[in-house]
């Protein structure tokens, strides 16, 4: 079997906005009960150009790449933060009561 694409033809992510009949939250609440959103498939996710639903599966692929790069800039926050802890700790332990009181 031979392929037939070029090597390693990537899937262009879709553009999405938030959903604006159940405001991002894929509920909606009519008088008595909470629906799933019909208009995103609860997903809170449209399509950003045609504002139209989109195929769950496309909603997933953009929020998964969107998910990892938050949880990347969280690990990467989270390395600043401890970086700057231990800074604020050293720079904590010099000069603590110096001086010398004599009485005289
Ligand atoms: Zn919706």
């Amino acid at each position: 079997m031979k392929k037939s694409h070029g090597p390693d033809f990537r899937r262009k992510l879709k553009f999405i906005v938030e959903c604006n009949v159940c405001r991002g939250t894929g509920i909606y609440t009519g008088v008595f009960h909470q629906m799933t959103c019909e208009n995103c498939h609860a997903s809170g996710w449209v399509c950003g150009e045609t504002l139209k639903t989109l195929p769950l599966i496309d909603v997933v692929q953009v929020l998964n790449a969107r998910l990892r790069e938050a949880l990347g800039e969280i690990a990467k926050f989270n390395r600043a933060v401890g970086g700057a802890h231990q800074q604020y700790e050293q720079n904590n332990r010099r000069g603590a009561g110096g001086s010398n009181y004599t009485g005289d």
